[in-house]
């Protein structure tokens, strides 16, 4: 027997839950405590898991055993000298990549919202018995955890039957996806990877995706190990899976050691027959780089902050910068390199990302690294004053790692890079974390570590950008790669220093409002819906033609709904802001 085992089994498909059983072998004498995380690595927010446990009991061969709960996350069962087993219920109904769902048609769990903990036995190997009911019998099972191998009861891939892990940590970073979903394969540098797709999906072109997956997954290797050409998640898996979730409207990732979840919009996929590259679909492979680029950049490589996570508590970093601003650069940029876009489309997207962080105030008062710091309370908790309030760790992250790029390779005639960089920190702490001593990148490190890369010091640069809140000089790095940035007027009609939602009633609502535009001189706020300019009504569907007929600086009466009250005021329109980035080769570098 493992020291530590689980049976999960989809019970109740219709009301959403899994049941499951767990047996602790040598329960500690003192009375066991377990407890379920508090929040999942790769989401930087306390989503408290354990208020979906149900109907905890303990037992010790056919004794019951009391069960006292020291707080939300722990409970502690009494005293047992014996086998302890526990059994709950747990309610599955979280469509999102950071949870578990289960309805008629398929179940899905991260181990962190159904495995309880056994605390003092974390390192301790065990198994997970994935069990069907008669209802489910005919469902498959896809995850990166490793079937066991003993003797004749080696579980047939995807069957239900016994997996393993060999300790916690890896038990709940290899999430599991059941059903009858669609499934495609491909092998890159002598690895398997599966891409699993779940959802209503007529007519999808899955081949086409699955091709175009494999050159991302295949650039991605080789640019960690140019030599060896070996898949990281090998030494925990024998296979990578790419578990998706499509349904009308989602967008999401979540990555593990040997897996990643994504939820993705049905209208990003391609279908047969479509020839060209829409733009979902370049942003759902952007979505499948990033997440696959994580494998090596922090399920691998990680901050020390993160060695080992403890799952009870966040666990702050100032890093996040690296670790998903530099995945997030090197996301769109592996499509490039795999030979899905042409210079002219990378450009374009690395233009919108330099107009998204230029279009808030918030990059003036915060910085990437408190971004990072603080990603449990503000960019996780992000409101309608967002843009106001905060920066991006993923977006302004990733032009810092732009900056640096270039500022490498300026200074070393495009000999060095960042790619240098990434190598280095992959040999020195990725490649043997889960193989030998456990170790991640301190909080001071980077700088150093960049100069022993490439022989660049650039720690002032890094100091500025990381720690900083001005903008980061592009243009000047970007000309000295022969690439011209330029600021346009993204539309001719003039500025009321908001955007505009419709809702549902096709009513023009305020969604954002930018300090010091007109809107926040003339006293509107977010959630305010527009009624009536200059006595003519406002609707969403034609609100952008309406404001067209005017120029900047008039001034209109506007009547507004602020709850439901009736409200007006004077809108001194502004003129039309130059925050739209082009970027074009120059040719002369
Ligand atoms: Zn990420």
């Amino acid at each position: 027997m493992h020291p530590v085992a689980y049976q999960i089994t989809p019970a109740d498909p219709a009301a959403h839950y899994f049941d499951i059983e767990m047996t602790i072998e040598k329960p500690d004498r003192r009375g066991q405590i377990v407890s379920l995380p508090t929040w999942i690595p790769g989401s930087y927010l306390i989503r408290d898991f354990s208020r979906h446990i149900q109907s905890l009991t303990a037992s010790t061969g056919r004794s019951p055993l009391a069960i006292r709960k020291l707080d939300n996350h722990r409970w502690q069962v009494a005293p047992c000298a014996r086998r302890l087993t526990l059994r709950y219920r747990v309610y599955a109904w979280d469509l999102s990549v950071r949870c578990a769902h289960l309805d008629m048609t398929h179940g899905f769990f991260n181990g962190t919202s159904v495995f309880l903990r056994a605390h003092g036995q974390e390192r301790q190997p065990c198994q997970v018995t994935i069990s069907p009911t008669e209802a489910t019998r005919h469902w498959r099972v896809y995850t990166s955890l490793r079937p066991v191998q003993r003797g004749r009861n080696r579980t047939q891939i995807h069957r239900f039957g016994t997996y393993e892990a060999p300790d916690y940590d890896a038990l709940v970073d290899h999430p599991v996806e059941m059903g009858t979903p669609h499934v495609e394969t491909f092998t890159v540098c002598g690895a398997r990877h599966e891409m699993v797709f779940t959802g209503v999906l007529p007519n999808v072109d899955f081949r086409r995706i699955a091709r175009d997956t494999a050159k991302i997954c295949e650039a991605q290797i080789r640019f960690f190990e140019p030599q060896s050409q070996r898949a990281p998640f090998l030494d925990s898996a024998d296979h990578y899976v790419f578990m998706t979730y499509v349904t009308g409207k989602d967008y999401g990732g979540l990555e593990h050691r040997a897996s990643t979840a994504l939820v993705a919009s049905r209208q990003d996929l391609p279908v047969m027959g479509q020839a060209e590259r829409s733009d979902g679909y370049t942003t759902f492979l952007g979505l499948v780089s990033h997440e696959y680029f994580h494998t090596w950049n922090i399920k691998r490589i990680k901050p020390q902050a993160f060695v080992p996570y403890d799952l009870s508590q966040p666990n702050l970093t100032s890093l996040l910068w690296i670790f998903e601003g530099f995945t997030s650069y090197y996301d769109d940029l592996m499509l490039l390199r795999a030979g899905i876009l042409e210079e002219n489309d990378y450009l374009a997207l690395l233009a919108k990302t330099i107009t998204t962080v230029h279009k808030g105030a918030g990059r003036h008062k915060q910085s990437v690294a408190d971004s990072s710091f603080d990603a449990w309370n503000k960019y996780y908790r992000q409101d309608e004053n967002a843009g106001n309030a905060i920066v991006s760790y993923y977006t302004k992250g990733s032009l810092v790692a732009l900056a640096l790029d270039l500022g490498i390779r300026n200074a070393t005639g495009n000999k060095k890079s960042l790619d240098d960089v990434m190598r280095l920190m992959w040999s020195r702490y990725g490649r043997s974390f889960y193989t030998g001593r456990q170790r991640g990148l301190e909080e001071d490190e980077f700088a150093a570590l960049l100069k022993q890369a490439t022989g660049v010091d650039l720690r002032q640069a890094i100091d500025a950008y990381t720690q900083g809140t001005e903008d980061l000089p592009l243009a000047a790095l970007l000309r000295k790669q022969g690439i011209a940035l330029e600021w346009k007027a993204e539309r001719r009609a003039p500025d009321i220093g908001a955007t505009v939602r419709a809702t549902p009633a096709g009513e023009a609502m305020l969604a954002q409002v930018q300090e010091n535009g007109a809107s926040h001189l003339a006293g509107l706020s977010a959630g305010d819906v527009l009624v009536a300019m200059d006595g003519l009504r406002i609707e969403a569907a034609t609100w952008e033609k309406q404001l067209a007929r005017y120029q900047a600086g008039q001034q209109a009466a506007v009547v507004y709904f602020r709850r439901d009250e009736l409200r007006n005021t004077t809108l001194t329109l502004g003129a039309p802001a130059n925050n739209k980035c082009e970027l074009t080769r120059s040719g002369a570098a």
